[in-house]
């Protein structure tokens, strides 16, 4: 696999300069031929994590998917597109809305190409993944450029997660709570799926407690394109102004030898972005934090430093995703919102990331007051 990547610049989600810029980052590579063979069946899987608009910057935009359309539609390409939202909790049915809300509905029909969802799945190694992996010749990847709660960025590996068919992420969350194991179940399933291509769209980013809506939306202007997912994570951090190998999923897939995590040994070619002058991203205030505490003191202050999900009452609706994303079940929903068994909670934040109103906050343990954290 080569540690090539490209990174393109694009300020707007105007479809012509979209589709122009997509184009740019497949070319700087050697052209879409060098991933995907001509007349091959391909699926497109962008982030739909949940059914918010565009503007939010939450999801990949549809201009983008557009774009890898009309690229693979010049090969004869039979093109399907799917993603398995966080918000399907216990009931599938809710994908629908989220294709709808996405704008990836409406892009699908104007474009006349097919859009599933990922309820059938197959085990493969360990992991449920859709069926659909198994129908297709390619799997080509479109993440959104953003932080994460629990994994610090979500890039390239962090959005084959989506693969995993319907309800059973939520056992994935419950089994490996932890982050390095997490992350370890994350580069399993990016090991099993192997994406022939992936476009991060990281033209509208997400900085701050993301990867939803209690994340800030921040113009970046950037398109990054390979076929080495950690190549591409590696370079995002760096952009996001972190240490690749603070990305837990980075470090883990490059110890297997899955990817190039050192930056001085990719390839990149179009921006340099030394010169792009980025400042870096605010990031979520969760295990990185506690992670960046030198070795012995971390490992004494470590089980006191703990961070919850904190109901913040004023906005909840009372809609419940957060109820029926939780894989420990100790969120209770009542007249005057949500309350946590913080007894049962195991800290994944996946409540956070599927409360569609900001409603969630993190609340730190006192002593992680009291540092400073
Ligand atoms: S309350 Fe939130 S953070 Fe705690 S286990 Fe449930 S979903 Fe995870
Ligand atoms: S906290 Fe968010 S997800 Fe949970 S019920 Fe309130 S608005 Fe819905």
């Amino acid at each position: 696999m080569s540690s090539q990547i490209s990174v393109v610049k694009c300020d707007s989600y105007e479809p012509v300069l979209v589709e122009q810029r997509v184009r740019q980052v497949v070319d700087l590579l050697g052209g879409i031929t060098s991933f995907i063979k001509p007349g091959s069946t391909v699926l497109v899987k962008p982030n739909l994590l949940m059914s918010k608009e565009p503007e939010y910057g939450i999801t990949t935009h549809p201009e983008v998917v557009r774009a890898v359309i009309h690229i693979l539609k010049e090969i004869n390409c039979k093109i399907i597109i799917g993603d398995g939202p966080s918000i399907w909790g216990r009931f599938i049915e809710n994908v629908d809305e989220v294709y709808e809300i996405t704008g990836i509905k409406k892009l699908c029909q104007e474009e006349g190409v097919e859009l599933v969802s990922f309820d059938k799945r197959r085990m493969r190694d360990k992991y449920p993944l859709t069926v659909w992996l198994d129908k297709c010749d390619h799997l080509v990847n479109l993440p959104k450029f953003k932080t994460h709660e629990l994994t610090l960025l979500t890039g390239a590996i962090k959005n084959l997660f989506g693969l995993v068919s319907g309800t059973y992420k939520l056992e994935l969350h419950k089994n490996n709570f932890a982050p390095p194991e997490f992350a370890k179940t994350l580069v399993d399933i990016y090991q099993d799926a192997r994406p022939a291509l992936t476009i991060i769209d990281g033209i509208l980013a997400l900085e701050g407690d993301g990867p939803a809506t209690s994340g800030k939306a921040r113009q970046l202007n950037l398109l990054l394109g390979g076929a080495d997912c950690v190549a591409l994570d590696t370079v995002m951090a760096k952009i996001m102004g972190i240490k690749p190998q603070e990305v837990l999923t980075t470090k883990e897939a490059a110890r297997r030898g899955l990817g190039e995590g050192q930056l001085s040994k990719i390839k990149i070619q179009g921006e340099d972005i030394e010169k792009l002058e980025i400042k870096p991203f605010v990031l979520p205030i969760t295990s990185v934090k506690i992670n960046r505490l030198a070795g012995p003191l971390k490992n004494i202050v470590k089980p006191l430093l703990r961070y919850y999900p904190y109901s913040l009452r004023a906005k909840c609706t009372r809609c419940g995703h957060c109820v029926n994303v939780c894989p420990k079940k100790c969120i209770t929903l009542k007249k005057r919102g949500i309350f946590v068994d913080y007894k049962q909670c195991i800290a994944c934040f996946c409540c956070q990331e599927a409360c569609p109103a900001a409603a969630i906050a993190v609340k730190k343990s006192i002593l992680a007051k009291l540092i400073g954290l």
